[in-house]
């Protein structure tokens, strides 16, 4: 069963009981059908075919509890439907013209003295612009199973046709856009919210109940496979960095030594080596004493630059390791000045 088999099937269940929704539901069944044909001299014959007979139930039970109209149903099939059933609701033709003037279809400037929409107030109410809706998604209406595509569509016959429907949906704020294709106009909508509110307006529930489902699903997942590339490349990122890192690392240890390297670089370079999975702030606890991120990257700069230097030619000033050595000086001093006082 295709989602738009389920959908119909529900559709053509809802429950309406007022008579000025029957008049909508059946001049769209009857205009989005084809189902009016001019037979001359102001005969009509009507009828109402759709691929699922809950649909022509839908109207034959209408036609009977309001107009008294008893109806046929019969079943359609054979080569020229591509072996599939159809379902077709033919109504008496005495009924004819009293049911189009009743669904103010007829007009007599009209062609063949039958409009392409009908009267204004034929969907005056917000009920009747829900009915002419459903049964124009009935008659012509497909949507895409959501695991592959969010689409809903209305090929109606004519524009006129499909600018009610339009307006209908319009009335409840439901987007939707028109399109020509070949013969038929598009009443359509492509974002899976938009077709969440249309089904939900017709009265498919559970059509709108699995569409949703599908879609947090898909949401769920995307951003899942969002976050694990995220991460994925952001680890990436780091290894490479790290990687890179220790390239220039051993560069300098065969070019220059690491022991010429002040120890604040030494350390920092024999920790990275050592460790080329260790984020930063896991290189900074190696030191002594501990160093934050940022201390960490500055001495990383640092020794990234050192090599970059030596490929170069470029003269190396190892400025900390004069600080450094300074320090130890001045280190020793104190000991030294200690050690007088002790003296
Ligand atoms: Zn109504």
């Amino acid at each position: 069963m295709s989602f738009t088999t389920d959908a119909r099937g529900e559709l053509a269940r809802v429950k309406t009981d007022d008579i000025c929704c029957a008049r909508s539901e059946l001049a769209s069944a009857l205009l989005a059908s084809g189902g009016i044909a001019w037979r001359g001299r102001g005969r009509y014959a009507l009828s109402v075919t759709a691929s699922e007979a809950a649909t022509v139930r839908r109207y034959f039970g209408m036609l009977k509890k309001h107009w008294g109209v008893q109806g046929q149903i019969r079943a359609l099939s054979g080569d020229r439907l591509n072996g599939l059933t159809r379902y077709q609701l033919a109504i008496p033709e005495e009924e004819s013209v009293r049911l189009l003037e009743e669904f103010q279809l007829l007009d007599e400037s009209a062609l063949f003295g039958v409009r392409q929409a009908p009267g204004e107030e034929i969907t005056r109410f917000a009920c009747c612009k829900k009915s002419f809706a459903r049964a124009a998604f009935l008659m012509c209406g497909e949507v895409s199973n959501p695991e592959k595509a969010y689409h809903i569509e209305i090929a109606a016959p004519t524009e006129a046709f499909a600018l009610r429907v339009k307006a209908c949906l319009d009335y409840f704020d439901i987007e939707c856009s028109v399109t020509s294709r070949k013969s038929k106009t598009l009443v359509y909508i492509k974002r899976a919210e938009g077709i969440s509110d249309m089904l939900s307006l017709l009265g498919a529930a559970s059509a709108v109940l699995a569409l949703e489902n599908i879609r947090v699903r898909k949401e769920v997942s995307n951003h899942v496979n969002r976050q694990m590339n995220f991460d994925s490349s952001n680890i990436n990122r780091t290894v490479e960095a790290a990687e890179a890192l220790i390239r220039d690392i051993r560069f300098i240890d065969s070019e220059l030594g690491l022991e010429k390297l002040p120890r604040s670089l030494r350390d920092m370079a024999y920790a990275r080596a050592n460790n080329p999975e260790t984020p930063l702030t896991g290189l900074g606890e190696l030191m002594d004493p501990p160093l934050g991120k940022s201390g960490v990257n500055a001495r990383l700069r640092r020794l990234s630059e050192i090599a970059q230097k030596l490929r170069s030619g470029e003269e190396i000033r190892l400025g900390s390791g004069k600080r450094e050595k300074e320090f130890r000086e001045q280190g020793t001093g104190k000991q030294a000045t200690g050690n007088r006082e002790q003296e």
